[in-house]
């Protein structure tokens, strides 16, 4: 799948209006100007989305993952903040040490390797590639290399783990809260770097947004795609490189603690590595085709990215490998079957959606969609300098399900992570909690946009597919 670079013929009918419309500009990614709602919201985020990434971890390390015990200790009085405090290890030196090695190795896979695997990888879109036209009308260049990243990465700890034994592979969870500060300090450094430089050496100063409020700012971003040099765009690099490549050697590193422990790695734990896995591999064999979406096109790197790349991600969406650890849950082989299946088609789903709306959109309609020639609903909107587009939005295929059916994929695939746990405890539910409401809010974030852009052709739109995520629910 892939190719969208030669997917041209929707972007040239948007030519002037690169992300969508200039009517719809300023749905997505950040405002020009701050009322008092994102503001209190956004004053809400710095403050407590750290604090709950440290609560999420503490519970595990001292609590064996209940979300609920550390508040009634203090609340009964067995025991104080300062005790809970206390008892977290600190930074160290290891840690940093650690955490310097593995984000210097990324960097450097990142812009001194050139992309081999598209030579030889049949269907795999890599080396350079062209982003979508900015608001400011740049259209910038990457150097797409993450699968490549990912699988040299992979191999080295592979040959560490079974020949060279530099270090155990353990190592990840054994310094799991000392790397959190770690994590932290990069994710800070990374956004209010990102944010002096907005205001001093841009990378593009047209396509720079300021609102004067130094929090939502700081928050949502300056600068589009601020970048150092040639090649080392933030936004790509944290995205995908050091949070996405890390996810899937974190959840090697608890299944590793599984078998120090417990003598074996249970299938729950291997259900997880091997899903999740999936959904990495599938993120950097479509790193390409992600430019594309709403993350890349429309989003301003601040805090939100910085931050949430370097520590969000990968703190909050392993949870279930590090619950594993604390409860080791060997499923029933019906259950894991079961389970299995619900990932995998789940994967099937999300990746298939986005796969036709890509091919569509490619081939301007001219494809086959279950094996037939697709309908769809002839568009128009007009951009702010009064120019008519012409698009066109498809009603075959799963698009004719649901109108955001790649999240209901997405969806069923977060819920497998999690049911691989059982029902012993909250916490690693809080991925597909966090997912619906992530996916439902971007589903109604985008339609707005999209019915602002389409206004009645959206109407006759949603008239064809009246559900958004599931027929006949929602
Ligand atoms: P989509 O890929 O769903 O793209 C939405 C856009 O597609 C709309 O704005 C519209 O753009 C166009 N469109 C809508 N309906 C149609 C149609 N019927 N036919 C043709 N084009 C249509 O959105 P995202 O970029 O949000 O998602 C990409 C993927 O990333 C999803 O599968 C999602 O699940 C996943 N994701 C994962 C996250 C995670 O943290 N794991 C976070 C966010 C996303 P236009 O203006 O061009 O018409």
């Amino acid at each position: 799948m892939a190719a969208f670079p030669e997917g041209k013929s929707e972007e040239r009918k948007h030519k002037n209006n690169p992300n969508g419309s200039g009517a719809s500009q300023g749905q997505w990614g950040r405002a020009w100007e701050v009322d008092w709602f994102s503001l209190a919201s956004v004053l809400f985020l710095l403050t407590f989305s750290p604090l709950i990434v440290y609560y999420f971890i503490m519970s595990c390390d001292q609590y064996h993952c209940s979300l609920t015990d550390p508040i009634t200790d203090v609340l009964m009085g067995n025991s104080h903040l300062s005790d809970i405090w206390n008892k977290t290890p600190s930074l160290s030196w290891k840690a940093a040490n650690i955490y310097i090695f593995w984000v210097t190795f990324q960097v450097m896979l990142y812009i001194l390797v050139p992309d081999f695997c598209h030579k030889f990888l049949p269907g795999y879109v890599g080396g350079v590639q062209e982003g979508a036209l900015t608001p400011a009308g740049t259209v910038n260049k990457y150097e797409i290399n993450g699968l490549q990243a990912w699988i040299i990465t992979h191999a080295l700890w592979f040959a560490n783990a079974y020949y060279f034994h530099w270090f155990s592979p353990t190592i990840i969870f054994d310094n799991w809260i000392p790397l959190l500060w770690c994590a932290n300090i990069l994710g800070y450094t990374a956004s209010t770097f990102a944010m002096i430089k907005s205001y001093f050496f841009p990378s593009n100063p047209n396509d720079c947004k300021f609102t004067g409020n130094l929090f939502y700012d700081y928050m949502m971003g300056i600068e589009f795609n601020p970048r150092i040099g040639k090649w080392f765009d933030f936004k790509l690099f944290f995205n995908g490189r050091p949070g996405i490549v890390a996810w899937t050697l974190i959840n090697l590193s608890y299944a590793a603690k599984q078998q120090e422990l417990y003598g074996q790695v249970t299938n729950s734990m291997i259900l997880v590595n091997v899903l999740q896995g999936i959904y990495v591999l599938d993120f950097f064999w479509n790193e390409a085709w992600y430019l594309k979406t709403i993350d890349i096109c429309h989003d301003h790197f601040g805090w939100y990215l910085g931050w949430g790349d370097c520590v969000w991600l990968p703190y909050l969406y392993t949870l279930q490998g590090l619950y594993l650890v604390y409860h080791p849950v060997q499923l029933s082989t019906a259950n894991a079957v079961g389970i299995l299946l619900l990932g995998l088609v789940g994967y099937y789903i999300f990746r298939m959606t986005n796969h036709q709306k890509d091919l569509f959109r490619r081939t301007d309609g001219n494809c086959k969609i279950w094996g037939k020639k697709p309908e769809y609903i002839e568009c128009s909107y007009t951009s702010v300098d009064g120019t008519k587009y012409y698009s066109k939005l498809m009603i075959s295929g799963f698009w004719g399900v649901a109108r955001h059916f790649n999240y209901t994929g997405d969806l069923m695939g977060s819920l497998a992570y999690c049911l691989t746990c059982g029902f012993g405890h909250i916490l690693p539910y809080f991925y597909i909690i966090y997912m619906t409401i992530l996916l439902t809010h971007r589903c109604i974030r985008d339609e707005h946009r999209c019915s602002s852009k389409y206004s009645k052709d959206w109407k006759r739109y949603t008239t064809a597919v009246p559900y958004r995520l599931i027929p006949g629910v929602f």
